[in-house]
């Protein structure tokens, strides 16, 4: 596999979240090259002009908005155009209206960029990296979804919170669907290298049932209250974006919780859902399949069984 553009970024969509992650991109410098690719062509020109603008005070980047002859030579291809969800819109409502909108755009970068790493952002993300998995003919290694990234960085964040520590020591995860169905997994939790149990008793502070499941419900509804706040969420999955697309530019071999297509862990087959991954210049270069409890190995089944249903309505 050799890319032309190694370090080019094409991000489809430069909405809320695709604008975010250019911009997060930028500042980062990770990717000398970022094109913005939009069916709202002057949207896009908007956002580049203003985003490059942005360059002298941050790294030396190339950006523009182009077509899809410009996602030629891509190293990754950012997919984050369509629907956004509503006030109290589930993510899998979304799936008719942005599988359509995927049918059209996979196509079109399959052709120029066949080497390239494709990472969906659209929602129902675990559903539409499985639809495109499938149109794409892609191995499964460079199809990734942003998956429970940001329920990963909510949650840290939340215990990070409850415990005084920093979110970076915190090292838990959020598994399975980036919706509705998630599954905190409690058991392989840990700060400092102690599971929660004993950090409790460590840094004097409590972790009871009624506090495990709050901060369980603020993750799982972090972005319906966002969304009735503000209308969207886009800043901290671009982080998460820019995040997966540095372990990839950077060769890192980073565990993150990112979705891919499951064929044997737990038992499940031919679904995309997250679990911790070990992501490089190849993708998904491996899942792991942590040891969990028997409760939470059945919420991820459960979780499973929703995806499934779900993508058998594209089938
Ligand atoms: P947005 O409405 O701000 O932007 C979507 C963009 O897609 C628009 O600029 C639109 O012109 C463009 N678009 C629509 N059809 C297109 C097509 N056929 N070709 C090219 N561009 C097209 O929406 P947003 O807030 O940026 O959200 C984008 C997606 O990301 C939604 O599906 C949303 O649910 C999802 N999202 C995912 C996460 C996550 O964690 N995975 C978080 C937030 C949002």
């Amino acid at each position: 596999m050799s890319h032309p553009h190694p370090h080019r970024v094409a991000i489809v969509g430069a909405g809320h979240v695709g604008a975010t992650a250019a911009y997060a991109l930028l500042l980062s410098g990770i990717a000398p090259e970022i094109v913005l690719i939009d069916v709202d062509t002057r949207r896009a020109e908007g956002e580049a002009m203003d985003l490059a603008h942005a360059v002298p005070f941050s790294e030396p980047v190339r950006i523009w908005a182009g077509s899809y002859e410009d996602v030629e030579g891509a190293a990754v291809v950012v997919l984050t155009a369509g629907a956004n969800q509503q006030p109290g819109e589930t993510r899998l409502e979304l799936l008719g209206r942005n599988a359509a909108i995927l049918r059209e755009i996979i196509p079109q970068v399959v052709a120029r960029a066949p080497d390239a790493i494709l990472l969906m952002t659209n929602n129902p993300v675990d559903v539409l990296t499985w639809a495109t998995l499938t149109t794409s003919a892609f191995p499964p290694q460079r199809v990734i979804g942003s998956g429970t990234i940001l329920d990963t960085a909510r949650f840290r964040s939340l215990l990070s919170q409850h415990f005084g520590v920093d979110a970076r020591s915190v090292h838990a995860h959020i598994i399975s669907e980036h919706g509705d169905t998630e599954v905190a997994a409690w058991s392989i939790a840990t700060i400092g290298g102690m599971p929660l149990e004993d950090f409790q008793a460590a840094s004097g502070r409590v972790l009871d049932d009624s506090s495990r499941q709050a901060i369980v419900e603020q993750t799982r509804r972090a972005a319906y209250e966002i969304i009735a706040r503000k209308g969207a969420t886009y800043y901290a999955v671009a982080a998460g974006i820019v995040r997966i697309i540095q372990a990839i530019i950077r060769d890192e071999s980073t565990v993150l919780t990112v979705s891919s297509r499951v064929s044997g862990s737990y038992g499940l087959e031919d679904v995309c859902l997250s679990l911790p991954c070990i992501v490089n210049r190849w993708g998904v270069a491996r899942l792991l399949a942590p040891p969990l409890t028997k409760g939470e190995v059945s919420a991820l089944h459960h979780s499973a069984t929703v995806l499934k249903a779900a993508q058998s309505t594209l089938q």
